[in-house]
């Protein structure tokens, strides 16, 4: 989350998190999705039911081509019938799909192509404050993620394990991406088990 209004991705248990962190779900007005990978979405539909019944205020999903399906085929196979019958008409949503540059809530970004699998990642440049937020979701240490995090004050950014991990970044790439990128602040996530050097805490609150 960023600047307690804009959410990178929602695979985690959101709720609970937020509410741990004295965070209002319903202060968050736009969601950027990378890919559609069950721990990058799954956390949603607790999140969406709050939205529906607690805060009804307007929310905007910006995600991959195909996002209004897919989010909507989620909030279906989570909450049954209902969800058209009761729930969808007090959902204040707007599905975008993502550009190579564009503008959603007022929260100017930019994304980049990364290689992650055969689904493939959304990266995103966000522009928060003045600052470059830069936010890969899953990806394969290759030249469009230097591209993605090059001259971001702040790179999240995932480093999953050590040796050789499908699709995803080791932590030797990770550190040297790092190396590469001197001047950005780099915190990595998504990291399988054990720990790596510049890997955020859970619930980690950090100032830029
Ligand atoms: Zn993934
Ligand atoms: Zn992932």
């Amino acid at each position: 989350m960023v600047d307690g209004r804009v959410l990178l991705d929602g695979g985690a248990p959101l709720l609970p998190h937020m509410h741990r962190l004295g965070v209002d779900p319903g202060d968050i007005e736009v969601v950027f999705l990378t890919h559609f990978h069950g721990d990058h979405t799954l956390g949603l539909p607790p999140f969406v039911l709050h939205r529906v019944f607690v805060d009804r205020r307007p929310i905007t999903f910006v995600g991959p081509s195909g996002v209004e399906e897919h989010l909507e085929k989620l909030w279906e196979v989570s909450w049954g019938p209902d969800w058209k019958r009761v729930m969808r008409p007090q959902f204040k949503a707007r599905y975008v799909t993502a550009k190579a540059s564009g503008t959603a809530v007022g929260v100017k970004y930019e994304t980049v192509r990364l290689d992650h699998g055969t689904m493939g990642s959304t990266g995103y440049r966000i522009h928060v404050n003045g600052k470059v937020v830069a936010y890969s979701g899953d990806t394969e240490p290759t030249a469009p993620l230097d591209k993605l995090v090059d001259n971001a004050d702040v790179a999240i950014v995932e480093a999953t394990g050590p040796g050789d991990v499908f699709s995803h970044m080791s932590w030797e790439a990770a550190g040297k991406l790092r190396r590469r990128h001197p001047g950005t602040r780099f915190f990595f996530n998504h990291v399988y088990s054990g720990t790596v050097t510049g890997a955020v805490k859970d619930l980690q609150v950090v100032e830029v």
